[in-house]
């Protein structure tokens, strides 16, 4: 679990906020109702020892001497409701004495006199065993002028019993309680960052290609709402800046080609003069190839700059990938033999996409071209087109030079070589699988690479596959060769 997560750390402050006032509110109602109990006893015992004085005292003096004793006995029954009683006449001493209650909660004789301070107040009184008695007391002095002080007790227990049963409610509760709160509390933080969530995995998926693409704006009105709408305006601003740098490329590219031309032709006249001097012929034809280089160089970044600013109309057209794949590579298997490479092709047709054929066509040409051209004599290179699930997967791939694993993330930016000796004298600029990505990206392909420094490499292009009801894959027609 993420500790410093937003969602932990507000379930956290709200887990213990709601403890704390669940802890507060349980002090209070344990404390409340423990003052509310004993001044309940206190006020039962007093009643008790007001109305001993003034139904039964009143009559003194008594008709017998054990008149007394049996008629608080029919009244209270002190042994079985374990209760004590006991009336004191100060001349005489204690004339009534409760008996000992049936469940042995305390032994009467072992209540101290009254020390004569508590007049009609109650006392908690500690007898051995740990058992404690509140005793209410009251003093009378009845019609004939006889003083008495009546006792009145009960076990402090029966409180304790009934704050006991608080705690366990508490106890038991307020643990399942607080889950509850932390739980319902979680959910509803995952809940409420859903939207956030959905703007990131959509933040994650918007790159220079699709800069046209806005976040979900969450209608809060709150931080998220205007988070995301900010967000918006930011990749407003950027597709703007790109389009700005595409524009300027696709211009620059296009001014470029004109005086190009003119100069390649140009060089080309003078190429053909016979009245040159042989040095001056190599140093014109030097220049015509450098000249051709910049022209090719011009031409692909116009072609990038076009794909990725959307200008170009891409074809729709229905095509067999398999045959268009087959083809191609039967039209550059010279070129690999004439290195004494290997060259294979293991393509499964009826492998239907929709696309533009000759884009997708220099798509396997410059993946073709650059496993030759990076592939040693005697080097093995080959090409596969093959059905997978919704996917029509292309894969080119070879036993050459690889790429280090530095240069595998770069690889398909513009003018990047990973080699720049070997790529130059090969006539290569670095624009080859920049325009290979590009008019993937366009075809809503992903192109991927890996590769392996000393050991080869395999580019692979997964397309959208047509209906499969369009695509007869049931046939298992391979060519091989
Ligand atoms: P270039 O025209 O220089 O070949 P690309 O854009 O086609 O440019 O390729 C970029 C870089 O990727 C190349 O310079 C090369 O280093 C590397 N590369 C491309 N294809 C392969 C391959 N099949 N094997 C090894 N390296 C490759």
């Amino acid at each position: 679990m993420n500790t410093r997560s937003l969602r932990f750390r507000i379930t956290a402050w709200y887990a213990g906020l709601l403890a704390g006032a669940l802890l507060i509110f349980g002090v209070s109602v344990y404390l409340g109702l423990e003052r509310y109990l004993y001044w309940d006893l206190q006020r039962t015992l007093g009643a008790d020892c007001r109305s001993i004085a003034i139904q039964l005292l009143s009559q003194h003096p008594f008709r017998s001497s054990d008149w007394l004793s049996d008629e608080i006995e029919e009244a209270y029954s002190p042994a079985l409701n374990a209760r004590f009683i006991r009336v004191i006449q100060p001349e005489i001493g204690v004339i009534y004495l409760s008996g000992a209650p049936k469940d042995g909660a305390f032994d009467p004789s072992q209540v101290p006199l009254p020390n004569g301070n508590e007049k009609n107040s109650s006392r908690k009184v500690a007898l051995a065993g740990g058992h404690r008695l509140l005793v209410g007391e009251a003093e009378y002095t009845a019609p004939d002028g006889t003083k008495f002080v009546v006792e009145s007790g009960v076990p402090y227990h029966q409180i304790e019993v009934v704050l006991h049963g608080l705690l366990v409610t508490f106890a038991v509760y307020m643990p399942f309680l607080i889950s509850l709160a932390v739980g319902s509390g979680y959910w509803l933080m995952r809940r409420s960052l859903q939207p956030v969530d959905e703007i990131t995995r959509r933040a994650e998926g918007i790159t220079s290609t699709n800069l046209s693409e806005r976040l979900p704006v969450i209608r809060t009105g709150d931080e998220l709402e205007r988070l995301s709408t900010s967000l918006n305006r930011m990749i407003e601003r950027l597709d703007e800046a790109f389009q700005h740098i595409n524009r300027f490329s696709a211009d620059a590219s296009h001014e470029l080609r004109t005086p190009l031309t003119v100069l390649q032709l140009e060089l080309e006249g003078i190429a053909q003069s016979h009245c040159l001097n042989p040095l001056l012929t190599d140093q014109i034809g030097s220049a015509l190839e450098e000249t051709q280089r910049m022209s090719q160089i011009v031409e692909s970044l116009l072609a990038i700059s076009r794909l990725d600013a959307g200008e170009v109309k891409m074809g729709k057209a229905r095509l067999d990938l398999g045959q268009l794949a087959a083809s191609t590579a039967e039209q550059m298997r010279l070129l690999a033999e004439e290195k004494g490479i290997l060259f294979r092709s293991n393509v499964a047709v009826d492998i239907y996409v929709e696309g533009d054929r000759s884009r997708l066509q220099q798509v396997i040409v410059n993946l073709i071209a650059n496993a030759i051209k990076y592939t040693p004599e005697a080097g093995e290179v080959e090409v596969s087109v093959r059905g997978n699930g919704r996917t029509a997967v292309l894969e080119v791939s070879d036993n050459g030079v690889g790429i280090s694993a530095q240069a595998l993330p770069h690889v398909f930016e513009r003018f990047y070589r990973a080699d720049k000796a070997r790529s130059r004298n090969s006539g290569g600029a670095g624009l080859g699988l920049a325009i290979v990505k590009a008019i993937c990206t366009a075809h809503g392909a992903e192109i991927k690479v890996s590769s392996q420094e000393g050991h080869g490499s395999r580019f692979t292009v997964e397309l959208p596959l047509l209906d499969v009801s369009e695509n007869d894959l049931a046939k298992p027609a391979l060519r091989t060769h």
